[in-house]
């Protein structure tokens, strides 16, 4: 058995000494100064982060329950909205849209492409009935990003709202949830922000607020209007997550001390060192070229089948304590991931890489090592962050 552990799924994501002592700190009254001030930090934080003046609300839900919280607050039974969705989270959030009896309409590709911005166009001139749109940002089971400024530049040329799961993205990858007007940004503590599970930040625009007062679809745990009030006396509706928000306020000073560029950028250098090693390896993407994430990679089976599969990130685990993640739905057996965001720099690619090559060595599936490792280190070291439009940065 492997002596130490480094977890690199796309979430939970491995915690800075730093956050794990915040976390530790004993509890206090959730309706007192203590917490008024954490609440406080912690929201300011995050609009620093997100790069936004809206108000970004706090719930103890993991990400999906921020993923519901906008479909409860911005649409009606029998209202229509679009659902982009190019993987499992994609399709969560549209279900979770049919199950509230929205009128749902999907466009979908297949696993690895990207949404193209001329489909919403056609579809939106197709349905004007459409009131919202939903996208995800950086979607997690294929390792693919989406063009938000694009999409975005398209949707509210038709005035309808906007709605991004960013869950996976916010926080590690260019975003601008002003600058890109986005109505509803939702992410989540255990992805970006170096932090355990339990908490979903959700940022919320004028026009969603306003939108969210009319709309009739029966909610009470995640509705806006409430939990904002209680938010703007610096407490939360219910009891929060106390221990994760301290983990967060952390995580978040952190991520001043490095800056929002140095965070975004770090994160390219990353994803570019895992793709080169991975290449060097002679391994495939799922994903498209030019919308490889920056945050998660995912790559084809490279062995014979599922079980092969299984067996090597069970060796990886085992024997060399690195924690790869498999693939979602369809893509179980026919895919891995390597999740690279919150905490990770150069010298932990290298180790992932490294034991990953070893790993395929001691299975047989590669004769020679020793490639990877110095493909990543050829990786130019001024990378651009991906998926930044130019001129915004
Ligand atoms: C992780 C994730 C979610 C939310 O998942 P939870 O398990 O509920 O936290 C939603 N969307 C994306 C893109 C994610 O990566």
């Amino acid at each position: 058995m492997a002596f130490a552990q480094q977890l690199r799924v796309p979430g939970p994501t491995p915690l800075p000494e730093r956050v794990v002592r915040a976390a530790s700190r004993p509890m206090i009254n959730h309706r007192g100064p203590e917490f008024a001030a954490l609440l406080r930090d912690v929201e300011e934080g995050l609009r620093w982060a997100l790069r936004t003046d809206n108000d970004v609300l706090i719930y103890p839900c993991s990400g999906t329950g921020g993923l519901e919280a906008a479909v409860v607050n911005l649409l009606s039974p029998g209202e229509q909205a679009l659902f982009c969705t190019i993987g499992s989270f994609g399709d969560r959030w549209a279900d979770i849209g049919a199950a509230y009896g929205a009128d749902v309409l999907r466009l979908s590709v297949n696993p690895g492409e990207p949404i193209d911005p001329e489909d919403v166009e056609r579809i939106l001139a197709e349905h004007p009935d459409v009131t919202t749109v939903f996208v995800t940002h950086n979607e997690t089971s294929t390792g693919v990003f989406n063009d938000i400024p694009a999409i975005a530049a398209v949707v509210k040329g038709r005035g309808k709202l906007l709605a991004v799961d960013s869950v996976s993205g916010a926080g590690c990858i260019p975003l601008e949830t002003d600058g890109w007007h986005i109505d509803v940004l939702v992410t989540g503590s255990q992805k970006g922000w170096m932090a355990p599970p339990g908490v979903t930040m959700v940022a919320v625009s004028k026009a969603a607020l306003a939108r969210a007062e009319k709309t009739t679809t029966p909610r009470w745990y995640l509705d806006f209007a409430r939990e904002r009030k209680f938010q703007q006396k610096s407490q939360t509706y219910s009891t929060p997550a106390i221990s994760v928000l301290y983990a967060m306020q952390e995580g978040l000073a952190m991520m001043r001390e490095e800056g929002m560029d140095g965070v975004w950028t770090r994160h390219a250098r990353v994803g570019e060192m895992v793709r080169a090693g991975v290449d060097a390896l002679g391994l495939k993407f799922l994903a498209a070229e030019g919308h490889r994430s920056d945050t998660v990679t995912a790559i084809h089976n490279p062995v014979d089948g599922p079980d092969a599969l299984k067996e090597l990130l069970t060796a990886l685990r085992t024997d060399h304590g690195l924690v790869l993640a498999g693939g979602q739905g369809d893509l179980a057996g026919k895919i891995f991931r390597i999740g690279h965001l919150g905490m990770i720099d150069e010298g932990d690619v290298y180790s992932i890489l490294a034991t990953l090559e070893q790993g395929l060595h001691e299975t047989g599936m590669r004769s020679r090592v020793g490639l990877a490792v110095p493909a990543a280190q050829a990786v130019v070291r001024s990378v651009q962050p991906s998926g930044q439009p130019a001129g915004v940065g």
